[in-house]
């Protein structure tokens, strides 16, 4: 088993901020001279979440739109009663989209889909420093 080991750093304005993350790790994927394999790519953190979705903005007002209907960021929030925090809705909602996604490596490349784009989520309620940390396992 081979394992090469990359990391993203990004800066979000939080407030599901939803960026394109697709080129930063296939030049991971890139750079570890895997050719087949899986690619996992993992935010650190409980208030973010990586996905797939096509990346336009469309696409991105309608899940951000969903995402307020589901889940509000007024409520009434156990966590930030007991924690006299400002966020729960922001760990809900990584929670539920989930912090990691894993794609097939094949010739070298993301095998993505022509209309997928991997997408780093910011959930939190203020700017953020993310980590996305991108394993390339073959
Ligand atoms: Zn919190």
């Amino acid at each position: 088993v081979v394992v090469h080991t990359g990391e993203l750093r990004l800066s979000t304005q939080g407030d599901s901020d939803v960026i394109d993350i697709t080129d930063g790790v296939q030049r991971v994927v890139s750079s570890s001279g895997i050719d087949e394999g899986i690619a996992a790519a993992f935010v650190r953190g409980s208030t973010a979440s990586v996905t797939t979705m096509e990346h336009e903005p469309g696409g991105v007002h309608d899940l951000r739109a969903l995402l307020d209907r589901l889940i509000p960021v007024e409520g009434d929030y156990e966590h930030n009663r007991l924690n006299r925090d400002t966020n729960s809705h922001a760990h809900q909602r990584a929670s539920i989209v989930g912090p990691s996604e894993v794609v097939p490596v094949s010739g070298g490349r993301l095998a993505l889909g022509t209309w997928q784009q991997i997408v780093l989520i910011d959930f939190d309620d203020r700017p953020r420093e993310r980590t996305v940390v991108i394993q390339v396992i073959s």
